[in-house]
């Protein structure tokens, strides 16, 4: 399967600062996991380690290319989220930074924050503003009980939060999580979707141009799209989506959208290498090329099993060359308690990593459904900071229209009822109020 994004390589504009990201995470991620497993402390989550980096390197820190610094924010609670998630802590970091490619995807949203994938595709960086920030490091002590309470979550996953800072540069902070749409499947369509329908469109005349574009509610509300998960999956997905908007409206959060990305069974994945170049990830409907592939846009393939497994012992190498303790030897397991019971993966990534679509009657659909929350981490009173601004600089308020986080939440969890519904019960209900 190949994958397209621009390739983040020496002639990059932001490659040192793509080298600086990696070099943090691989030696102060690999510092944390060195060390002998042990429980949370309340410090844990105010914890910051700081570390310099230069050319010439020191007893505890390599040297590297560039000067900067990187600070690793609560990396023993990131440690236990990993964890908790199920993530092999070699894995992880050989994912991403076994070897120093990144795509990168630019801006896609509104906000301005950049999107990187690993080279496997397993995981996405992406930059997040001070606010965000801040905000995160607030809320992660809620957020990581969730995670204990909810094995199922719906809701972003966090493994990392992180800053680096060049001399004379900005601070750029970022965050490392999911990403939901798996490596070796292609995505026909997507969808962000919020529950409103104010500005929700993707302009249908631009589809043509780019197939891949991410659609949104009134896209879905115009295909007559439904989720079709049966009556058993219906009920634990919504159960699970009102227990994480719950904590969505407590922290006072809005502006979230349930992703959902559709593999088509009947497409299959392999269709042609034009149409792979327009199956990038490419969310916010960025430009793409007519005709063929852009040249920026470099095509990468997913590294094969013997690939990744020489890559593998090479970072494990690396990592024992840099640190007296093998990352090997690192305890990362489930807190006891939580062992039993806890089926991360979880019952909405169990199909291929993802959900297989189920009609009414439990006979399995021709879809694949990839999903979750995503962009969790707006808070109300930024949002309204925002809207203050735009009230000043135009009268287009429609762009903006800031709902507090319990309507929002609401409504979030309406119109994702809504769309669950079976094809059958819509009927049944159409002709109930047919008779009536
Ligand atoms: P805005 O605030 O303007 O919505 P943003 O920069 O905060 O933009 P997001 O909403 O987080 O960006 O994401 C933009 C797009 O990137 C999403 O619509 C989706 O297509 C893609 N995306 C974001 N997070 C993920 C993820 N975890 N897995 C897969 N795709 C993702
Ligand atoms: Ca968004
Ligand atoms: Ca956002």
């Amino acid at each position: 399967r190949v994958l397209v994004g621009t390739k983040v390589d020496e002639n990059h504009a932001n490659w040192a600062t793509a080298y600086n990201m990696l070099t943090g995470i691989r030696v102060s991620v690999s510092r944390t996991n060195a060390k002998l497993d042990r429980s949370l402390t309340d410090e844990d989550f105010e914890a910051k380690q700081k570390s310099t980096f230069d050319i010439a390197g020191n007893e505890l820190v390599p040297s590297a290319k560039y000067d900067f610094k990187f600070k690793d924010y609560a990396p023993w609670v990131f440690r236990h989220l990993r964890a908790l998630f199920r993530l092999d802590p070699a894995d992880y970091l050989m994912s991403l930074t076994g070897k120093y490619i990144l795509s990168e995807l630019g801006s896609p949203g509104k906000s301005g924050s950049f999107f990187y994938f690993s080279r496997d595709y397993k995981y996405i960086i992406k930059t997040i503003h001070h606010g965000e920030h801040k905000f995160m490091r607030k809320i992660l002590k809620d957020y990581y009980n969730h995670v204990i309470d909810n094995p199922n979550t719906l809701l972003s996953q966090f493994y990392g939060l992180h800053r680096v800072k060049m001399p004379y540069g900005k601070k750029i902070h970022f965050v490392v999580m999911n990403n939901l749409f798996p490596p070796h499947k292609d995505i026909h369509t997507t969808f962000d979707l919020k529950g409103s329908t104010i500005g929700r469109d993707y302009r249908e005349e631009d589809l043509e141009k780019n197939p891949r574009a991410t659609l949104k509610d009134l896209n879905w509300l115009r295909r007559k799209r439904r989720l079709e998960l049966g009556l058993q999956k219906r009920q634990l997905f919504l159960q699970q989506l009102q227990s994480d908007v719950k904590l969505l409206q407590k922290l006072k959060i809005m502006d979230y959208s349930l992703l959902i990305g559709v593999h088509d069974l009947q497409k299959g994945n392999g269709e042609n290498l034009r149409d792979k170049t327009l199956q990038v990830f490419n969310p916010g409907g960025a430009a793409q090329t007519e005709g063929g592939p852009d040249p920026n846009q470099v095509l990468m393939r997913t590294p094969s099993k013997l690939e990744s497994a020489r890559k593998a012992r090479e970072l494990r190498q690396m990592v024992k060359a840099e640190r007296p303790v093998p990352m090997r030897q690192t305890t990362d397991r489930m807190p006891d308690e939580l062992a039993e019971g806890h089926s991360r993966g979880g019952v909405f990534y169990n199909d291929d990593g993802g959900l297989r679509a189920t009609h009414e009657d439990n006979t399995p659909g021709e879809e694949v459904y990839y999903l979750g929350v995503i962009d969790c981490l707006t808070h109300y009173g930024m949002i309204k900071k925002l809207e203050h601004f735009w009230k000043g600089l135009s009268s287009d308020r429609t762009q903006i229209s800031a709902l507090p986080p319990e309507e929002y939440g609401d409504r979030f969890l309406k119109f994702m009822s809504g769309i669950t519904v079976s094809p059958e019960e819509a009927a049944r209900e159409q002709n109930d109020r047919v008779a009536a």
